[in-house]
Protein backbone atom coordinates (compact mmCIF):
# COMPACT_ATOMS: atom_id res chain seq x y z
CA UNK A 1 0.00 0.00 0.00
CA UNK A 2 2.99 2.41 0.75
CA UNK A 3 4.54 1.72 -2.52
CA UNK A 4 1.41 2.73 -4.02
CA UNK A 5 1.15 6.04 -2.29
CA UNK A 6 4.92 6.70 -3.25
CA UNK A 7 4.37 5.85 -6.82
CA UNK A 8 1.18 8.32 -6.93
CA UNK A 9 3.11 11.03 -4.88
CA UNK A 10 5.46 10.45 -8.03
CA UNK A 11 3.30 10.60 -10.92
CA UNK A 12 1.86 13.80 -9.22
CA UNK A 13 4.83 15.36 -8.93
CA UNK A 14 5.97 14.65 -12.50
CA UNK A 15 2.47 15.99 -13.88
CA UNK A 16 3.28 19.36 -11.88
CA UNK A 17 6.75 19.61 -13.14
CA UNK A 18 4.99 19.34 -16.77
CA UNK A 19 2.76 21.74 -15.87
CA UNK A 20 -0.55 19.77 -16.55
CA UNK A 21 -1.37 19.83 -12.92
CA UNK A 22 -1.62 23.44 -11.79
CA UNK A 23 -4.29 23.75 -8.82
CA UNK A 24 -3.80 22.87 -5.65
CA UNK A 25 -7.67 21.17 -5.56
CA UNK A 26 -6.83 19.25 -8.60
CA UNK A 27 -3.20 18.06 -6.56
CA UNK A 28 -5.38 17.10 -3.37
CA UNK A 29 -7.95 14.94 -5.50
CA UNK A 30 -4.95 13.51 -7.23
CA UNK A 31 -3.48 12.39 -3.78
CA UNK A 32 -6.77 11.09 -2.02
CA UNK A 33 -8.37 9.83 -4.73
CA UNK A 34 -6.15 6.51 -5.60
CA UNK A 35 -5.66 4.97 -9.34
CA UNK A 36 -4.58 1.58 -8.24
CA UNK A 37 -8.02 1.39 -6.96
CA UNK A 38 -10.23 1.77 -10.25
CA UNK A 39 -8.18 -0.52 -12.11
CA UNK A 40 -8.34 -4.28 -12.95
CA UNK A 41 -6.81 -6.22 -10.21
CA UNK A 42 -4.08 -7.98 -12.90
CA UNK A 43 -2.78 -4.22 -13.76
CA UNK A 44 -2.62 -2.87 -10.25
CA UNK A 45 1.48 -2.37 -10.87
CA UNK A 46 0.51 -0.05 -13.68
CA UNK A 47 -1.96 1.71 -12.19
CA UNK A 48 0.33 4.76 -11.76
CA UNK A 49 1.87 4.67 -15.57
CA UNK A 50 0.77 7.83 -17.73
CA UNK A 51 -0.91 6.33 -19.68
CA UNK A 52 -4.51 4.64 -20.60
CA UNK A 53 -5.35 0.86 -19.55
CA UNK A 54 -8.20 -1.51 -20.22
CA UNK A 55 -10.67 -1.90 -17.67
CA UNK A 56 -13.00 -4.44 -20.29
CA UNK A 57 -15.20 -4.00 -23.31
CA UNK A 58 -13.00 -2.37 -25.27
CA UNK A 59 -12.96 0.37 -22.95
CA UNK A 60 -10.30 2.33 -21.20
CA UNK A 61 -8.87 4.55 -17.77
CA UNK A 62 -8.17 7.51 -19.28
CA UNK A 63 -4.30 8.66 -18.92
CA UNK A 64 -3.46 10.98 -15.95
CA UNK A 65 -2.17 13.22 -18.28
CA UNK A 66 -5.35 13.72 -19.54
CA UNK A 67 -7.43 13.62 -17.12
CA UNK A 68 -5.16 16.17 -15.16
CA UNK A 69 -5.55 18.62 -18.35
CA UNK A 70 -9.60 18.32 -18.26
CA UNK A 71 -9.73 18.73 -14.50
CA UNK A 72 -7.83 22.42 -14.74
CA UNK A 73 -9.56 23.36 -17.60
CA UNK A 74 -12.88 22.49 -15.89
CA UNK A 75 -12.68 25.00 -12.90
CA UNK A 76 -14.82 22.95 -10.64
CA UNK A 77 -15.89 24.65 -7.50
CA UNK A 78 -16.96 23.27 -4.48
CA UNK A 79 -21.22 22.51 -4.38
CA UNK A 80 -21.20 22.50 -8.17
CA UNK A 81 -23.04 19.82 -9.67
CA UNK A 82 -20.86 18.07 -12.66
CA UNK A 83 -22.71 15.74 -15.26
CA UNK A 84 -20.04 13.37 -16.70
CA UNK A 85 -20.33 11.39 -20.30
CA UNK A 86 -18.61 8.10 -19.84
CA UNK A 87 -17.81 6.97 -16.59
CA UNK A 88 -15.53 4.23 -17.21
CA UNK A 89 -13.86 3.06 -14.27
CA UNK A 90 -15.41 5.64 -12.11
CA UNK A 91 -11.58 7.42 -11.14
CA UNK A 92 -12.35 10.48 -12.84
CA UNK A 93 -16.25 10.99 -11.28
CA UNK A 94 -14.40 10.75 -8.18
CA UNK A 95 -11.55 13.03 -8.43
CA UNK A 96 -14.61 15.35 -9.86
CA UNK A 97 -16.71 15.09 -6.74
CA UNK A 98 -13.11 15.25 -3.78
CA UNK A 99 -12.74 18.70 -5.67
CA UNK A 100 -16.40 19.91 -5.39
CA UNK A 101 -16.93 18.18 -2.02
CA UNK A 102 -19.91 16.46 -0.13
CA UNK A 103 -21.85 19.71 -1.12
CA UNK A 104 -21.59 19.20 -4.77
CA UNK A 105 -22.97 16.25 -7.11
CA UNK A 106 -21.50 14.22 -9.74
CA UNK A 107 -23.54 12.50 -12.15
CA UNK A 108 -21.90 10.12 -14.40
CA UNK A 109 -23.56 8.01 -17.01
CA UNK A 110 -22.00 4.69 -18.58
CA UNK A 111 -23.41 3.18 -21.58
CA UNK A 112 -22.42 -0.40 -20.95
CA UNK A 113 -23.35 -1.89 -17.76
CA UNK A 114 -20.91 -4.10 -16.72
CA UNK A 115 -18.53 -1.00 -17.01
CA UNK A 116 -21.05 0.72 -15.06
CA UNK A 117 -21.12 -1.93 -12.62
CA UNK A 118 -17.31 -1.93 -12.63
CA UNK A 119 -17.06 2.01 -11.76
CA UNK A 120 -20.54 1.15 -8.86
CA UNK A 121 -17.68 -1.04 -7.24
CA UNK A 122 -14.77 1.29 -6.99
CA UNK A 123 -16.65 4.07 -6.02
CA UNK A 124 -17.78 1.98 -3.25
CA UNK A 125 -14.22 1.00 -2.13
CA UNK A 126 -13.78 4.88 -1.38
CA UNK A 127 -16.94 5.26 0.26
CA UNK A 128 -18.38 8.81 -1.96
CA UNK A 129 -21.42 9.52 -1.92
CA UNK A 130 -21.99 12.90 -3.48
CA UNK A 131 -21.11 9.67 -6.66
CA UNK A 132 -23.87 8.76 -8.88
CA UNK A 133 -23.13 6.08 -11.74
CA UNK A 134 -26.25 5.88 -14.09
CA UNK A 135 -26.39 3.14 -17.23
CA UNK A 136 -27.49 5.29 -20.29
CA UNK A 137 -27.24 7.22 -23.48
CA UNK A 138 -25.09 10.18 -22.39
CA UNK A 139 -25.35 12.06 -25.61
CA UNK A 140 -29.17 12.80 -24.20
CA UNK A 141 -27.46 14.13 -20.84
CA UNK A 142 -29.53 12.99 -18.04
CA UNK A 143 -32.34 15.78 -17.46
CA UNK A 144 -33.42 13.92 -14.43
CA UNK A 145 -30.78 16.42 -12.49
CA UNK A 146 -30.28 19.38 -14.46
CA UNK A 147 -29.07 22.21 -15.08
CA UNK A 148 -25.04 21.33 -14.52
CA UNK A 149 -22.63 23.69 -13.33
CA UNK A 150 -20.13 21.54 -14.99
CA UNK A 151 -20.18 19.05 -18.08
CA UNK A 152 -16.99 16.68 -19.47
CA UNK A 153 -17.72 14.20 -21.98
CA UNK A 154 -14.77 11.58 -22.06
CA UNK A 155 -15.42 9.55 -25.03
CA UNK A 156 -14.82 10.97 -28.59
CA UNK A 157 -17.41 13.24 -29.89
CA UNK A 158 -18.14 13.80 -33.27
CA UNK A 159 -20.31 17.08 -32.76
CA UNK A 160 -21.26 19.05 -29.54
CA UNK A 161 -24.75 16.78 -28.49
CA UNK A 162 -27.30 19.17 -28.12
CA UNK A 163 -28.50 17.75 -25.21
CA UNK A 164 -25.49 18.51 -23.38
CA UNK A 165 -26.16 22.40 -24.28
CA UNK A 166 -29.00 22.50 -23.30
CA UNK A 167 -28.50 21.33 -19.89
CA UNK A 168 -25.89 23.41 -18.87
CA UNK A 169 -26.53 26.55 -16.64
CA UNK A 170 -25.40 29.69 -18.70
CA UNK A 171 -22.27 31.10 -17.40
CA UNK A 172 -21.61 27.12 -16.84
CA UNK A 173 -18.17 24.92 -18.75
CA UNK A 174 -18.46 21.85 -20.97
CA UNK A 175 -15.46 20.23 -21.82
CA UNK A 176 -15.31 17.76 -24.75
CA UNK A 177 -12.99 15.99 -26.84
CA UNK A 178 -14.30 16.99 -30.38
CA UNK A 179 -13.30 15.09 -33.74
CA UNK A 180 -13.39 12.09 -35.56
CA UNK A 181 -12.66 8.79 -34.41
CA UNK A 182 -8.88 8.72 -34.71
CA UNK A 183 -8.44 12.19 -33.90
CA UNK A 184 -10.07 14.70 -31.55
CA UNK A 185 -9.33 18.37 -30.42
CA UNK A 186 -10.01 18.95 -26.58
CA UNK A 187 -12.39 21.70 -26.62
CA UNK A 188 -13.41 23.97 -23.71
CA UNK A 189 -16.98 25.60 -24.06
CA UNK A 190 -18.18 28.22 -21.99
CA UNK A 191 -21.77 29.05 -22.21
CA UNK A 192 -23.01 32.48 -23.06
CA UNK A 193 -25.48 34.04 -25.54
CA UNK A 194 -22.94 33.70 -27.91
CA UNK A 195 -20.67 30.48 -26.37
CA UNK A 196 -17.18 31.31 -26.28
CA UNK A 197 -15.68 27.87 -27.42
CA UNK A 198 -11.46 27.37 -27.13
CA UNK A 199 -9.31 24.35 -27.84
CA UNK A 200 -6.31 22.43 -26.33
CA UNK A 201 -4.63 20.61 -27.55
CA UNK A 202 -4.83 17.30 -29.81
CA UNK A 203 -6.16 14.12 -27.90
CA UNK A 204 -7.39 10.25 -28.46
CA UNK A 205 -10.48 9.04 -26.66
CA UNK A 206 -12.81 5.67 -27.18
CA UNK A 207 -15.63 6.75 -29.60
CA UNK A 208 -18.95 7.86 -27.61
CA UNK A 209 -21.59 5.90 -29.13
CA UNK A 210 -25.24 6.93 -29.38
CA UNK A 211 -27.76 9.36 -30.90
CA UNK A 212 -25.70 12.38 -30.73
CA UNK A 213 -22.24 10.37 -31.22
CA UNK A 214 -21.42 8.10 -32.98
CA UNK A 215 -24.07 5.77 -34.21
CA UNK A 216 -21.39 2.36 -33.64
N1 LIG B 1 -13.94 8.74 -17.32
C1 LIG B 1 -13.52 7.38 -17.36
C2 LIG B 1 -12.64 7.00 -16.20
O1 LIG B 1 -12.42 7.82 -15.30
O2 LIG B 1 -12.22 5.83 -16.17
C3 LIG B 1 -12.91 6.98 -18.70
C4 LIG B 1 -13.94 6.93 -19.76
S1 LIG B 1 -13.59 5.88 -21.13
C5 LIG B 1 -12.24 6.69 -21.90
C6 LIG B 1 -15.02 6.30 -22.12
C7 LIG B 1 -16.29 5.65 -21.63
O3 LIG B 1 -17.39 6.25 -22.34
C8 LIG B 1 -16.39 4.16 -21.90
O4 LIG B 1 -16.59 3.45 -20.71
C9 LIG B 1 -17.59 4.03 -22.84
O5 LIG B 1 -18.35 2.86 -22.66
C10 LIG B 1 -18.38 5.27 -22.48
N2 LIG B 1 -19.37 5.72 -23.49
C11 LIG B 1 -19.28 5.74 -24.84
N3 LIG B 1 -20.40 6.26 -25.37
C12 LIG B 1 -21.22 6.58 -24.33
C13 LIG B 1 -22.52 7.15 -24.23
N4 LIG B 1 -23.24 7.52 -25.29
N5 LIG B 1 -23.04 7.34 -23.00
C14 LIG B 1 -22.35 6.97 -21.89
N6 LIG B 1 -21.12 6.42 -21.92
C15 LIG B 1 -20.55 6.24 -23.12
Amino acid sequence: MEDFFERNKCLVEALKKEGLIKSRAVEQAFLNIPRHLFVPEELIDEAYVDSPLPIGSGQTISAPHMVAIMLELLELKRGQKVLEVGAGSGWNACLMAEIVGSSGKVYSIERIPEIAHFARKNVEKLGMKNVFIVVGDGTLGYPEEMPYDRIIVTAASPKIPKPLLDQLKGGGILILPLGDRYCQKLIKLKKDRKPKISEHGYCFFVPLIGKFGFTS
